[in-house]
């Protein structure tokens, strides 16, 4: 009930899928979460230890103004938990470049810009920040060309914030989650995209446990990773994917 009491978190993406079910574990474990996605306002999520403002995680002014809301409201920040992304269905043939900027903007960059300013203002006081990668970073998909790209990068950025802050002395520590297919939102778009119950039926055969992964489950290690039970871990790619890496190689 309290593994997180007293600690101060923001959330990006967490108004549905992953992140608002991260969010609502924080809060359940005795966080004050800032929880930041695209749409203007939080549709009444908001409660005295939930907040909620508008940050679009490829734009570094939105990222400042979330970082200060955040600490006048709650206090300076403790955890940060990069879940926010997209995707693009293409192969390294139909992938346009202005798809590739789209989802290196909105999963590499973005990752890139929060662990940059969280390092900054976490500093000596240290804190935990928590990359939601995936399952595709350690294992390319044929279509999913820029998608599985921009998560080896999160993977690999992962590595360097930890080794820095290591380095620094910061206690710091940054670790990645790559989950399998997980029923979320953006997991429905793309079923849809590309033919309805019958991919998702084949998407849940995908992992050995032979079902597709919850926001729960995710939630679960980000909690994890994002509490003092993880004082040892840093710097590591966290799977969270049914058996899905062992199975598709
Ligand atoms: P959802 O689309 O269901 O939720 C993601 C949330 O992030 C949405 O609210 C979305 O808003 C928001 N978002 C998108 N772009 C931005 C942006 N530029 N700035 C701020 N918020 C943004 O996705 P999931 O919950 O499925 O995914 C969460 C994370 O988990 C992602 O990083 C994804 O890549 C990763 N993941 C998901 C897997 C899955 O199978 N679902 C598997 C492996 C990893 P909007 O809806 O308006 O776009």
């Amino acid at each position: 009930m309290n593994r997180l009491a007293g600690r101060v978190a923001l959330v990006t993406g967490g108004l549905r899928g992953i992140g608002r079910a991260i969010v609502d574990r924080f809060v359940a474990e005795g966080a004050s979460v800032l929880a930041v996605d695209l749409d203007e306002d939080g549709d009444g999520i908001e409660t005295d230890r939930l907040a909620y403002q508008r940050l679009d995680v490829t734009r570094e002014a939105e990222w400042i103004a979330a970082l200060d809301a955040l600490d006048r409201r709650f206090g300076p920040l403790d955890i940060l938990v990069n879940n926010a992304g997209s995707s693009r269905i293409g192969t390294i043939v139909s992938t346009s470049a202005a798809d590739w900027r789209f989802v290196m903007d909105t999963n590499a960059l973005s990752v890139f810009l929060g662990c940059h300013h969280a390092v900054a203002r976490m500093g000596r006081r240290g804190g935990a920040i928590v990359n939601i990668a995936s399952a595709r970073g350690l294992r390319a998909g044929s279509t999913q060309c820029a998608y599985s790209a921009s998560k080896a990068a999160v993977l690999s950025l992962t590595e360097s914030v930890a080794l820095h802050c290591g380095e620094e002395g910061l206690p710091i520590r940054c670790n990645a989650i790559c989950p399998g297919v997980i029923d979320t939102p953006l997991m429905r778009r793309h079923a849809e995209e590309s033919g309805g119950e019958e991919v998702i039926r084949a998407m849940a055969a995908l992992q050995i446990t032979g079902r597709l992964g919850t926001p729960r489950d995710i939630a679960d290690a980000a909690l994890y990773l994002a509490s003092n039970e993880a004082a040892f871990v840093t710097g590591t790619a966290l799977r969270v994917d049914g058996g899905f890496v062992i199975r598709d190689r």
